[in-house]
């Protein structure tokens, strides 16, 4: 529709009306091109079976038990891949694949460049919008100059077009603050959630203070992303890093709070069916209304299953199906409601229970 618009507007016969369509059709080919480049290169993903160079070293690593090999540093396991991604950042429904190592740069050209298009959109289409409602005015005082003439259902698709314009330039144009914010300290969007937590934790007086080991300052930390040189580059699994620390600076990090979490951990007996329903009617209303607000997995249960709950919230646990024999298979984790289970040893797990759920009411007042 801005297309259209333009053309009758300001006519390609004109300077000023070639050099506005071409810059455009530049914003189209850019936004494009990004976007493909996005989907086509992926995130980039850690071979299976990898494992670190240098014997003994795996130690400082996650194993990964579906990609049945160690996790490199910044890497992480993503259910809807399905294999470790390098540097991953999150998963995008929209490009159908995670955001990391590989396509960072060309996403993060992507939500610049269609913003940019969609204000030059706007921008004519506001224009032309404000000739239609005017427009015995403009015929008055135009004298033959070129202008929007539309029929009515031309009027509503411009009206349309401009609210489709505005949602993409508030929507992406935040993401693209909140993705070049992360670019400029060097963290993903998962880091950024481990190094809250190594703030907040509980340390040894043995532990040094966590220092993040990838922040190189904010243009050395451009270039990683954007230019890459000789210097400051990465394979996706070894990355620069400051002087005061190591290439496993990070990753002993999650060690660390994997194991207090697996401290946290609270054992569940399943009493109850759970057909892993979105919303289990049976289980009553309360249930159905105070439904997870998370694409996370919900899991099946049966009587006699075990469960480890990790968190949980008023009528809904979250936690990982105890695997009665095989235990090299990989383990379900997701959510359930709250009446299914029992808890084993009533006094110590209701207390944790009860902490980790006004966590999470803080978090949600927060
Ligand atoms: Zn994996
Ligand atoms: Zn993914």
């Amino acid at each position: 529709m801005s297309l259209t618009c333009t053309l009758i507007w300001w006519p390609i016969s004109t300077a000023g009306g070639l050099l506005n369509l071409s810059i455009f059709i530049i914003w189209d080919i850019l936004t494009l091109y990004n976007y493909f480049m996005a989907v086509i290169n992926g995130p980039g993903f850690v071979p299976h079976g990898w494992k670190p160079k240098v014997a003994g070293e795996e130690k400082f690593l996650q194993y990964c038990v579906e990609c049945k090999g160690h996790k490199a540093p910044r890497s992480h396991h993503c259910r809807k891949c399905k294999r470790c991604v390098m540097k991953m950042d999150h998963h995008c429904p929209w490009i159908n694949t995670c955001c990391g190592y590989l396509n960072h740069a060309n996403f993060i050209y992507f939500l610049f460049f269609a913003p940019c298009g969609c204000i030059h959109g706007a921008f004519i289409l506001i224009g032309s919008l404000i000739q239609l409602l005017n427009n015995p005015y403009y015929l008055y005082h135009m004298n033959g100059e070129p202008m929007v003439q539309l029929s009515i259902l031309g009027f509503i698709i411009v009206v349309f077009s401009i609210g489709l314009a505005v949602g993409v330039i508030v929507a992406v144009g935040m993401l693209f603050c909140i993705q070049f914010h992360e670019v400029l300290k060097n963290e993903t969007a998962i880091e950024s959630w481990i190094i809250e937590k190594a703030k907040s934790r509980e340390r040894d007086p043995s532990e040094s203070e966590f220092i993040y080991p990838y922040n190189l300052g904010w243009k050395n930390n451009l270039k990683l992303v954007f230019w890459p040189t000789d210097e400051i580059k990465s394979n996706g699994i070894s990355w620069p890093v400051i002087d005061s620390c190591n290439q496993y600076t990070l990753t002993v990090e999650q060690l660390i709070q994997k194991a207090q979490k697996k401290e946290r951990v609270v054992l569940l007996d399943i009493v109850q069916n759970y057909s892993g329903y979105w919303f289990p009617f049976s289980k009553g209303c309360r249930v159905v209304y105070n439904i997870p607000c998370s694409d996370e997995a919900r899991i099946p249960l049966s009587v006699g299953d075990v469960v480890e709950v990790s968190r949980g919230r008023r009528y809904w646990l979250y936690g990982t199906k105890v695997n009665k024999e095989d235990t090299d298979q990989p383990r379900v984790r997701g959510w359930f409601p709250r009446c299914c289970a029992r808890e084993r040893n009533t006094k110590e797990m209701s207390q944790d229970i009860k902490s980790e759920i006004e966590d999470e009411n803080e978090k949600k007042k927060n």
